[in-house]
């Protein structure tokens, strides 16, 4: 047993030390892929559940390291965080994504709203509402085809803030949701009185709908509930017909997931509205 102990403490702290590099590693490497520009956005599209169309898209970053591989951004986000990148790295998110949807806009003269999501971070920075007018003067983007998508977590940080931001953000014409809903055990009665348009509800949740009572109550409820808030409901990660015939029945408005495509590339995402699935 005392070997054993040992060899667990030799494992733990090799462990330990190929964390610390990793992190230290992903930091240098992620300052200069902002440097360099080489990150890289996906849009996923979101559905409108009663027409099918494409009613706007989500920006999720990406990035693929020549030492370090594809990175995901649960990975990046709290390194990011952690060091300050979060604020630069945040600030070309926006810019990027909301060129992105002007520059189709210009192209196609057809709106396409596209959703950022936002850290708590961010959200609490002086600069952020600056960070958002700047995005939109410099794409000369409306707007109302800018979504912000923050977590319950985010908003329960710090209420009062929160409130004040959201409501000049509001105010110039910007959407706004509360993401991954459900997880994060916000008191409703904060939700109440902050002003967001949409609520999405966690893909945690539209995994069990199908087969967990449990999860089926839950995304009822919570549909129920946005509905008598006046909330405009997207359910996230529907990846089978039978998730998406759940929706449909409680009247989700917008769905986002596998079953209808996959983050991709700009020029993918280009592709696939050019093929007419547009409003
Ligand atoms: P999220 O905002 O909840 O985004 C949804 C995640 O679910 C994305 O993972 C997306 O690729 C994935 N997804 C979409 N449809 C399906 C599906 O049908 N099935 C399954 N299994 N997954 C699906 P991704 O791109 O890896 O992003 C993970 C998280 O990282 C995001 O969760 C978001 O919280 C964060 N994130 C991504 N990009 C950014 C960003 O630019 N800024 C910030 N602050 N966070 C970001
Ligand atoms: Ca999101
Ligand atoms: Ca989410
Ligand atoms: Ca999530």
């Amino acid at each position: 047993a005392k070997q054993q102990g040992r060899n667990n403490f030799q494992f733990f702290a090799l462990d330990m030390t190929s964390e610390a590099d990793r992190r230290s590693t992903l930091e240098r490497r992620l300052t200069q892929a902002i440097e360099e520009d080489r990150l890289s956005l996906a849009y996923q599209p979101k559905i409108r559940v009663d027409s099918g169309e494409v009613s706007g898209v989500e920006a999720l970053l990406r990035w693929h390291d020549e030492e370090l591989g594809q990175v995901t951004p649960d990975e990046i986000i709290p390194v990011a965080e952690d060091c300050g990148l979060i604020l630069p790295l945040g600030a070309w998110v926006l810019r990027t994504a909301c060129r992105f949807s002007s520059e189709w806009l210009k192209e196609s003269g057809e709106p396409l709203p596209v959703a950022v999501n936002i850290s708590a971070i961010q959200l609490n920075h002086r600069g952020f509402v600056a960070t958002i007018e700047a995005a939109l003067a410099e794409s000369e983007l409306p707007p109302h085809l800018l979504e912000l998508e923050l977590t319950e977590s985010t908003l329960v940080q710090n209420p009062d803030r929160a409130l004040e931001v959201l409501s000049t953000l509001r105010n110039m014409g910007v959407l706004l949701s509360i993401d991954d809903f459900g997880t994060g055990y916000s008191n409703l009665t904060q939700l109440k009185y902050l002003p967001v348009d949409r609520l999405k509800i966690d893909r945690t949740f539209m995994q069990g709908v199908v087969d967990c009572e449990q999860d089926a109550a839950i995304v009822q409820a919570v549909i129920s509930l946005a509905r008598c808030l006046g909330l405009h409901i997207i359910a996230e990660g529907v990846e089978s017909e039978e998730q998406l015939a759940f929706i449909r029945q409680l009247q989700g408005h917008e769905y986002q997931g596998y079953l209808f495509s996959k983050p991709v590339p700009a020029e993918e995402l280009k592709a696939l509205l050019a093929k007419g699935h547009l409003v």
